[in-house]
């Protein structure tokens, strides 16, 4: 009888959310060919790096990773595969700079990846890898043994910021289908998951047509509520939230169903009204303060963050400054703050008047300090709240306290028993330790 030798892999992944949520879905593609997960990359038979083009570090570091495993394969003989958004955007430039890459499977292709395990269970070498026409999503993208985890709603973007590579490497928006949706978080729920989150590179923009539809944003709420509920499902979120595109509809679903958590990461980018317009938003300061008025004036106690771009072409110190008044007038729970780097590809990076480095850098320093100070001051000022919270694993640090995070998605330690780990509680907090609350359990 032929046995075959149990195979394993060894999975890299970088970037964003998306990609966790692939990577977990490839995952699940290994898990159903009977493969094995290795921490070793040189004990695995297939190495795969799911890369990120959002920014230039990101795509040299993976430049680097894949020289790294390009090198070792001179010593073992694996499958080397590359994915994600730089494999879309070199795809041949990718396999002439770095021979050793067995297979490049671009946005488009992934749908095929069950072809590539079997010939590679079988010492075969596709010579191509077929494209779909539009995106396919995979049925489930659920990461191993987590209560909280990512369900891929749309994909791609048709907004076109003029520093993004997102639409060009992801391609159009398209909607999953409420039907699939459904199945995955029901089937999350059997497996044990508490907390979804619903993801997209713009959520707010869902449009589902087919079968079951017409369904906006708003409408997959209450429907994806009601299942999620019923199913055990204890907290959902969403990322991520375009400005121009969150509607009163979706606000006024949100006040209604304590299900979602009281929180929205509502990407602002910039505080200038000039630099908004240059990176092609497609909403004013006005508008985004508007906005946070509508949604905290029907949501009271909501907790907003967001993502803050510094030195974009052209920014001056008085754009700076509205960048920091911005700050201090909404008080942001936290910010992922960044400066600017060029992506070939796109808009901005032929745009004239750019902010010299240092200036950047000095620039990010003044705006992530008054946040520091923000997100701080908010934290103290919870000291005393009594809130809900989900455990999600032991504390690293003690092993008679756990883990969890509230529906802002602010990191609490308190006593409680691993046994606890997956569930909800109420926790009381009691101070501030760094990003971290410390808290004790109300019942
Ligand atoms: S909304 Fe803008 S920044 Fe976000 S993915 Fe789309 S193009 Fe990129």
């Amino acid at each position: 009888m032929f046995i075959r030798e149990t195979m394993r892999y060894f999975i890299e992944t970088y970037g964003c959310q998306m990609n966790k949520a692939e990577s977990a879905a490839l995952e699940n593609q290994f898990a159903d060919h009977g493969w094995i997960k290795t921490a070793e990359a040189d004990e695995a038979n297939l190495v795969l790096i799911n890369t990120c083009s959002v920014r230039i570090t990101a795509e040299t570091r993976a430049w680097g990773r894949i020289a790294h495993y390009s090198a070792r394969k001179r010593l073992r003989p694996f499958t080397l595969v590359v994915t994600g958004c730089m494999a879309e955007r070199f795809k041949e430039k990718m396999l002439q700079k770095a021979p050793g890459i067995d297979y490049v499977l671009g946005t488009f292709q992934k749908a095929a990846f069950g072809l590539v395990l079997d010939a590679v269970e079988t010492g075969r070498h596709l010579e191509s890898v077929e494209e779909t026409p539009q995106f396919v999503f995979a049925p489930s993208h659920r990461e191993t043994g987590s209560f909280s985890t990512f369900v891929p709603i749309m994909h791609g973007c048709d907004n076109f910021c003029s520093y993004c590579i997102v639409p060009y490497v992801r391609g159009r928006e398209i909607s999953r289908s409420p039907v699939a949706i459904s199945k995955e978080i029901h089937d999350l729920a059997q497996a044990g998951v508490r907390e979804i989150t619903l993801l997209g590179q713009n959520v707010n923009s869902y449009q589902w047509t087919g079968e079951g539809g017409p369904l906006d944003f708003a409408g997959l709420l209450r429907l994806v509520a009601s299942q999620a509920l019923a199913a055990g499902i204890g907290r959902i979120r969403f990322v991520s939230s375009h400005p121009k595109d969150l509607s009163r509809a979706t606000i006024e679903t949100i006040a209604e169903l304590p299900v979602f958590a009281r929180h929205i990461h509502l990407c602002v980018q910039h505080g200038s009204d000039r630099v908004l317009s240059a990176m092609n938003r497609k909403y004013t300061r006005a508008d985004y303060l508007a906005l946070v008025d509508a949604i905290r004036s029907r949501i009271p106690g909501i907790t907003i963050s967001t993502d803050i771009l510094i030195g974009f072409p052209g920014e001056t110190e008085e754009d700076v400054e509205e960048t920091l008044s911005l700050l201090r007038e909404v008080r942001f729970a936290y910010a992922f703050m960044y400066h600017y780097n060029p992506r070939e590809g796109t808009p901005a990076a032929s745009m004239p008047d750019r902010v010299p480095e240092l200036v950047k850098k000095e620039r990010l320093a003044r705006v992530m300090a008054l946040q520091k100070e923000i997100s701080s001051d908010i934290m103290h000022g919870m000291v005393g709240n009594e809130i809900n919270v989900l455990i999600e694993s032991l504390s690293k640090r003690k092993d008679d306290e756990v883990f969890a995070r509230t529906d802002a998605d602010m990191m609490v330690v308190f006593p409680a028993p691993s046994s606890r780990i997956g569930s909800f509680t109420r926790v009381r907090l009691e101070s501030v330790q760094g990003h971290t609350f410390k808290a004790v359990e109300v019942m």
